[in-house]
């Protein structure tokens, strides 16, 4: 498998106007975190790393722009979302350099993610032209035949937002676009490792006229300012998307506030018999590697019919070993790094923990520093983390299968229920394995990494606790508020 040479790290061209932005402001907290490249651990600059009062005066700040009922209408909120997706697409380059440098995406998965980024803001901003309620049957009961009333959508007031390393902008722009076109407020608290791209879409949202008391960006450590902020007495409503013992914490935290959770998964994938073998191999390896396995709609385990798994097993195998490991700004690389060493070890213990209770590797295996090269793995027990957990990392397993039923048990023996795929030429078929998949969505004839970001998107389960994707974050992140006129009064 070809390792390209990790380019020499040029400096990054854009640095934000300060560490932060809070009160309506750019400002430098009291004390700074640095913000390195994890290929190659270069310093690429420093932000705040927020104490708990400067979370407070940034929710506090953010609080009395709501409560100032100062009038946001939806007709000027639909305009600045559209401005700022325009705005993400003419600075599209700068906003690639800045996730793949901080981040752990090639270029290429760099750029794709900001086309998704400028979507999301576009379906942001049709859904603020969108917020309807309905009129009410007073009417049919004798108590009400004199009222006349209707709901309306309102904002729930502040959202608190959390949101992890490995799509730094697009599930940025899932927390921001949601809540403003919503009419709410919103205070955002991005992952240690990427809080360059959230800075840089803060600029964004300010150039394309969002009011600047309406938002804040406080970066900082999960346990300082991520815990403060959900904590926060003044916050109405969380919203989170990392890791399902995160969440639990955030769960806890958060007490009876509104809470929405987006978090992991450990997808399957099946293949059936009459399949079109070469189409899923690569469907599959392309769902298992892409930004090195780090991605919450990741293939890990595949269940092939056992009367093609040796062909269709070879096929993954070929395609996972033409993957090219190497430097995130080399066009040419398949691979970037792990967000960061530690994370590569234990990936690599992971492996190891399967391949000494009986697992083959069939390929990959290897790490250096935060790379860890693509890795196929048969013959894996059940209780392994690689079958039992969320890998997180480049890591798939294959297994066969002697009937759909015992491929479908398999699929859903596991905590998570986030997403999945299954191949056949089938359609009936195709259908009763879908409705048996218990998760949130399944992808026939494609692997569980696809999504259009206005999908309901979540899981049942340990994958999460309500629905993103825009219309339905946008539901979430409103209330219906009743009206009723006695007539004759
Ligand atoms: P993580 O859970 O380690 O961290 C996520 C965020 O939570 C970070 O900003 C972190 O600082 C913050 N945090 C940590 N402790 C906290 C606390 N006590 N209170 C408040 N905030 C706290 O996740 P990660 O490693 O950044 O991301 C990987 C995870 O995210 C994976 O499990 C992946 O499946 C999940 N994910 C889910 C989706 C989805 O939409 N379902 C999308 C992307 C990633």
């Amino acid at each position: 498998m070809p390792a390209a040479e990790p380019q020499a790290a040029a400096p990054l061209t854009w640095q934000p106007p300060a560490g932060a932005l809070w009160s309506g402001r750019w400002v430098d907290g009291a004390s700074s975190m640095p913000v390195h490249d994890p290929e190659d651990g270069s310093l690429l600059g420093r932000v705040t790393d927020a104490s708990p009062a400067e979370v407070d005066e940034a929710v506090t700040g953010v609080a009395a722009a709501v409560a100032s009922g100062e009038n946001w209408p939806a007709w000027r909120r639909r305009e600045v979302l559209d401005a700022a997706a325009q705005l993400v697409l003419k600075r599209r380059e700068l906003l690639t350099q800045v996730i793949s440098r901080e981040g752990c995406k090639t270029v290429q998965e760099a750029g794709g993610e900001v086309a998704r980024a400028a979507e999301t803001l576009r379906l942001s901003a049709q859904q603020a032209g969108c917020l309807t309620g309905e009129t009410l049957p007073f009417s049919d009961t004798p108590r009400g035949h004199d009222r006349l009333g209707w709901y309306t959508r309102e904002p729930v007031g502040v959202v608190a937002a959390i949101t992890p390393f490995n799509d730094p902008l697009n599930l940025v722009a899932h927390k921001m676009g949601p809540a403003l076109a919503g009419g709410n407020g919103i205070v955002l608290k991005p992952a240690e490792a990427t809080p360059l791209t959230a800075l840089a879409f803060a600029r964004i949202l300010l150039d394309a006229g969002v009011p600047a008391d309406r938002f804040a960006i406080v970066p900082g450590t999960g346990s300082g300012a991520g815990r403060a902020l959900v904590g926060h007495h003044l916050v109405d409503l969380v919203s989170f998307t990392g890791g399902y013992r995160t969440g639990n914490e955030v769960a806890r935290t958060a007490g009876a506030k509104k809470t929405l959770m987006e978090l992991g998964g450990n997808n399957a994938v099946l293949v059936l018999a009459d399949a079109d073998r070469e189409l899923a191999a690569q469907a599959v390896v392309d769902g298992a590697f892409g930004v090195a396995g780090q991605n919450c709609l990741s293939v890990q385990r595949v269940f092939v019919d056992a009367r093609i798994a040796a062909r269709f097993t070879q096929d993954v195998v070929k395609a996972t070993e033409a993957l090219t490991v190497g430097g995130k700004a080399d066009p040419r690389t398949d691979i970037g790094p792990l967000i960061n060493e530690r994370e590569a070890r234990r990936v690599e213990e992971w492996v190891r923990e399967a391949l000494d209770h009986g697992a083959e590797l069939l390929a990959g295996g290897r790490r250096e520093g935060a790379f860890h090269w693509p890795t196929v793995l048969t013959g894996v027990p059940a209780d392994a983390r690689v079958m039992t957990d969320e890998v997180f990392g480049p890591v798939l397993t294959i297994e066969p299968f002697d009937t759909v039923d015992e491929a479908v048990a398999r699929a859903n023996d596991t905590h998570y229920g986030l997403q999945a795929g299954v191949f056949t030429t089938g359609l009936d078929t195709a259908l009763t394995v879908a409705e048996r998949l218990r998760v949130g969505a399944v992808m026939v004839n494609d692997s569980s990494d696809f999504r259009i970001d206005a999908m309901p998107f979540g899981g049942p389960r340990r994958s999460g606790v309500g629905r993103e994707g825009v219309r339905y974050a946008v539901e979430a992140m409103t209330e219906p508020k009743v009206i009723a006129v006695r007539r004759g009064a």
